[in-house]
């Protein structure tokens, strides 16, 4: 492609309305313009990445031994009845009439839709199971639609739907999933850890999202260093609400509880700074470290215990596990001087609840923990662990950190078969409802991930799988006729193996090389004063790296 003629307006000034660098870069460097809040147009430039991360996923799927299809973006109201999610859904799903005033929603998600093409067709054990796929256009009207490509309105997303017969082959198909999404995010080259996951209101029990590291992400996972286990706490709004940065866990505090016999003794005991910031809190049962992370909630007054990361296999100092605790109201406690005081003395209150047995928030505890049994614990069996800046010396084995979800893996179980009747007859010829699977990619919000972890301040650093073209070839002073003849030659003969960008533009020097930074393909070759010798630049971008080489050698140098 010769850059005279691509359609790829560039803006030297960052676009006013652009917070996250991704979307000052994709406008920048004209990949994508906006048309209305959270909708975009996908320039050439942005186009080419676009079909180039679909290209991998594809690849995958079918790899997986998944099938692509296309269901439509309009759905009819009905389908949505049938789930009830017409009700609950609520304004995020956009809905529109026709001119008969019949009521459709425009796609948010094909749960619905697909269960309605399965359930006349897949009615025998025998045609199971079925792994079905599209990359689609979807619409949400989220709230708060921002930073570009992040979260938009309308986005580009591939969702899949996976049918079983028995659980044991759901469970199959979802390792299958599993590992197919982490060699897409591989290829596609994002630094991302798979984190266990809310099931949240639809139900089932296994949910994995596919979290890209980056600090403008929205949500706050939980790691350590020396395992793979990773979560998402969700917990990001309660450290807005409370002003907390999701850094990694400084320094550790151990408390010896011994001689403390009520809450107040230890909260007093562990001698909590308004400043400090307390995130969690650890304690020592048996041997066992268990943490459990706070927060509040608005819209529950009751106590929840849940164990949201438990029975996981986590490297700490000891072996672990997580408790969440959740659902207290912020104020219930009495006088509340600030913020953090208030997570402190909810994780105290009901850590020792907990575990002592005090009051129902061990029946909580004891119920989602059922097969560990705490009540003959007290108070001198407990060793809390406070995080926060109180002794800063010694650094955490457990650390936050933000993530953009990129994708989420999810087994449905029979939520929606049977809300919709799709049964099928197994080997005794018994109807039973079709056990389900469903995974989606945010495929235009992957491209977007990848720049938030690919850029310099000069500009975006594609990965080779993604970029836009594979070289970019500039001839430097297009008045040079042994430049251009070079650069000509070079563009025809690289062109038959690369997908190569030409800047053949008379502009000057400054302009072209700023405009190559903006862009980020991953190869330039400048074709400049040398090239009556036939030497020509070879300059790396992900490096800065820069090189001589002779045009013969040229093939063997940018492979
Ligand atoms: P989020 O928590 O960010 O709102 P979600 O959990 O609602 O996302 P899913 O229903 O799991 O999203 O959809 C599958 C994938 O679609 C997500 O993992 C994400 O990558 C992508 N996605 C969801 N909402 C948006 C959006 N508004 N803009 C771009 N991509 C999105
Ligand atoms: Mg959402
Ligand atoms: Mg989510
Ligand atoms: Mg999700």
């Amino acid at each position: 492609m010769k850059q005279s003629r691509l359609f790829m307006p560039t803006l030297r000034e960052v676009p006013a309305d652009a917070e996250a660098i991704s979307h000052q870069l994709l406008v920048r460097g004209g990949f994508m313009r906006q048309n209305a809040a959270g909708i975009y147009s996908y320039l050439p430039l942005g186009h080419r990445v676009l079909h180039n991360i679909q290209t991998i996923i594809r690849e995958e799927m079918n790899r997986a031994g998944a099938q692509e299809l296309l269901m439509p973006a309009i759905q009819p109201a009905e389908l949505w009845e049938e789930t009830g999610r017409w009700g609950i859904y609520g304004p995020e799903l956009m809905r529109l009439t026709d001119r008969h005033d019949r009521r459709f929603a425009l796609g948010a998600t094909h749960e619905e839709l697909i269960t309605s093409i399965v359930r006349d067709e897949l009615n025998s054990y025998k045609k199971l199971p079925v792994n079905l796929y599209q990359i689609q256009t979807k619409y949400r009207d989220e709230r708060r639609p921002r930073f570009g490509l992040l979260r938009g309105r309308e986005f580009l997303m591939k969702d899949s739907y996976s049918f079983h017969a028995t659980q044991d082959d759901l469970d199959e198909e979802y390792t299958n999933m599993y590992n197919a999404y982490s060699r897409i995010f591989d290829r596609i080259g994002l630094k991302y850890r798979p984190v266990v996951a809310d099931s949240g209101a639809i139900g089932g029990k296994d949910t994995h999202e596919f979290q890209a590291l980056a600090e403008i992400g929205e949500d706050t996972i939980v790691y350590t260093d020396s395992s793979t286990y990773a979560a998402n706490i969700e917990m990001a709004e309660t450290l807005d609400r409370y002003d907390m940065q999701a850094a990694d866990v400084l320094a550790l505090d151990k408390v010896d509880t011994k001689d403390n016999k009520t809450i107040e003794d230890v909260a007093r005991f562990l001698n909590v700074d308004p400043k400090t910031t307390i995130k969690s809190v650890l304690f020592n049962v048996d041997g066992e470290t268990v943490m459990a992370i706070v927060r509040g909630d608005h819209e529950a007054n009751d106590v929840k215990v849940k164990n949201a990361l438990g029975g996981l296999d986590i490297q700490m100092e000891e072996e672990a596990t997580i408790i969440d605790l959740f659902g207290c109201e912020p104020g219930t406690l009495g006088p509340i001087h600030s913020p953090v005081k208030v997570v402190a003395d909810y994780a105290v209150k009901y850590l020792v609840d907990a575990v002592c047995g005090a009051n129902e928030a061990n029946t909580h505890y004891t119920h989602v923990n059922a097969e560990r049994d705490l009540s003959h614990l007290t108070y001198h069996d407990l060793r809390f662990v406070v995080e926060g800046d109180m002794a800063p010396d010694e650094s955490g084995p457990v650390r936050f950190a933000r993530g953009i979800e990129v994708g989420q893996v999810f087994k449905l179980g029979t939520r929606y078969s049977e809300a919709m009747g799709a049964t099928f007859l197994n080997e005794e010829g018994r109807a039973e409802p079709l056990i389900m699977g469903c995974y989606g990619i945010g495929v235009s919000r992957t491209l977007s991930a990848v720049i938030e972890q690919h850029h310099d301040d000069r500009g975006i650093v594609w990965p080779k799988s993604v970029a836009p073209f594979d070289v970019h070839l500039i001839a430097i002073n297009t008045k040079d006729e042994a430049q251009v003849e070079l650069a000509n030659r070079l563009y025809d003969e690289l062109s038959s193996t690369y997908d190569v960008l030409y800047d053949d533009r008379k502009e000057r020097a400054g302009v072209k090389f700023a405009d190559a930074d903006l862009i980020g393909l991953p190869i330039r070759i400048n074709v400049g004063k040398k090239a009556s010798e036939g030497i020509v630049e070879v300059k790396v971008r992900a490096t800065g790296e820069v090189l001589e080489t002779t045009v013969d050698e040229l093939p063997r140098v940018i492979t």
